[in-house]
């Protein structure tokens, strides 16, 4: 027999989809199948039930021979290294719940840590812009509703999202878009042609890093006034029809991703565009979003703005909040030797950090907190499974539109594995002893 459980919200990229349906055995222990979600969607929710997946926690010795332990052990090591450390970094935070993300932030604050999430390498440049110009946006559900001008700028969602079109931006018929995707203009701004461009009214392949120059020649042309023969690679005459379509929605978002935010100019991208949708606001409205790629990155970083004021590279070493990216980021502290003890939850630096800031972590008491083997868990001396947020627990999760969203708990973990939110409680409770706090 068989049970389904519906509302399910998805937890693996920023769009959160809270309309799964994932059928399960009557007696809550193993999934049997997904429906609504996409292929990656449904290959989280399955990928759980994986015969060779690993349950409990593990150390490696140097000749990278591993050995099981208990979870009483790995708590004892994960405590010891990060209490012993002068300046342990606390890294990931973005593929687990807001509840794990405010006990990992009492730990950092109790041993003065780094603590760090997935921004540093993808949207922390947004984040220093908003901070710099602030943000005119608005919720996925505006856009669903009242969209009829959408700019894909440096983003893929057809293969990083891709939900985000059928649900959101594209497809669906709202209140003010009944026709679908006939009420609404697509432009995309990207190099390479990709499956969201093929759909696109306008495909501007705009030359790589050139970014900051059209949207600049953007404001130019808003205002009619005169533009070189191209910019950016775009001849002017299609600058001048872009800027009159996107002048001439009655409501417009700009989605934008790391094409921009990874490019030269980095953070100056980011106001650029802000400024540009400052500016068509002049004539409709208009809004601008990021696309966020893990599920929960968003809300490491409202947890670390309620608690201490900064979304990424919060250094608590010195007893209270510092932030300086360029500073307190990931890789320039493992660059510059900073830190002497590594620890990783939801995310996987191992996969997506410089070879010379991985080879630092294989170098450093580590620990690696992840479902999952992965290329991180490979590179730190211990390795500890915990159930998956969204399938096997519940909490709280942050939409890229910073909408909170509580995710379900759908089946069962396997016997006596712990959560991220109770490893982490214990391992806080051990962190004081040992501090005296
Ligand atoms: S679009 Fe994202 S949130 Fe939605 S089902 Fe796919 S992976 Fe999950």
């Amino acid at each position: 027999m068989a049970k389904l459980v519906t509302d399910v919200v998805c937890p693996f990229c920023g769009t959160l989809c809270d309309d799964l349906e994932v059928s399960v055995t009557d007696d809550g222990k193993k999934i049997l199948d997904v429906y609504n979600a996409c292929a990656i969607g449904a290959e989280k929710f399955l990928h759980s039930q994986a015969s060779d997946r690993i349950t409990r926690p593990r150390m490696q010795d140097e000749d990278g021979n591993w050995k099981d332990v208990s979870y009483d052990e790995a708590v004892e090591y994960t405590a010891k290294i990060l209490a012993d450390a002068k300046k342990p970094l606390m890294y990931g935070w973005s593929s687990t719940n807001c509840e794990s993300q405010a006990v990992g932030t009492q730990i950092g604050e109790v041993t003065g840590a780094i603590m760090d999430n997935t921004a540093t390498v993808c949207h922390g440049t947004t984040l220093i812009a908003v901070q710099d110009v602030g943000i005119p946006s608005c919720t996925l559900g505006e856009v669903v509703n009242r969209a009829d001008r959408i700019v894909f700028w440096g983003c893929n969602p057809a293969h990083a999202h891709p939900r985000h079109m059928s649900r959101y931006s594209i497809y669906p018929r709202g209140f003010f878009t009944g026709k679908g995707q006939k009420s609404r203009k697509l432009v995309v701004i990207d190099p390479r042609c990709t499956d969201t461009s093929k759909l696109a009214d306008y495909h501007l392949q705009i030359e790589q890093g050139r970014d900051y120059e059209l949207f600049d020649a953007f404001r130019v042309a808003f205002k009619g006034e005169k533009l070189p023969d191209t910019v950016a690679g775009i001849p002017k005459k299609t600058i001048y029809e872009v800027a009159e379509t996107m002048k001439s929605g009655r409501f417009g978002i700009i989605f934008f991703g790391m094409g921009v935010t990874q490019s030269l100019s980095k953070n100056h991208n980011i106001d650029a565009a802000i400024s540009v949708t400052r500016d068509l606001n002049d004539y409709s409205k208009w809004s601008i979003m990021p696309m966020r790629g893990h599920y929960n990155v968003t809300g490491s970083g409202e947890v670390w703005g309620w608690l201490h004021g900064f979304p990424f590279a919060l250094d608590l070493s010195r007893g209270f909040a510092r932030y300086n990216p360029g500073d307190t980021t990931s890789n320039d502290l493992l660059r510059r030797d900073e830190v002497d003890a590594v620890f990783v939850l939801g995310s996987d630096p191992g996969a997506h950090f410089p070879f010379g800031s991985v080879k630092k972590i294989w170098g450093l008491p580590s620990v690696c907190i992840d479902p999952h083997i992965t290329p991180t868990s490979a590179v730190c001396k211990l390795h500890v499974p915990v159930a998956f947020v969204g399938v096997e627990t519940g909490g709280c999760a942050y939409r890229m539109d910073n909408v909170p969203i509580e995710c379900r708990k759908v089946v069962e973990p396997p016997e006596g594995m712990l959560t991220d939110e109770e490893f982490l409680k214990k391992v806080l409770t051990r962190v004081k002893e040992l501090k005296g706090a």
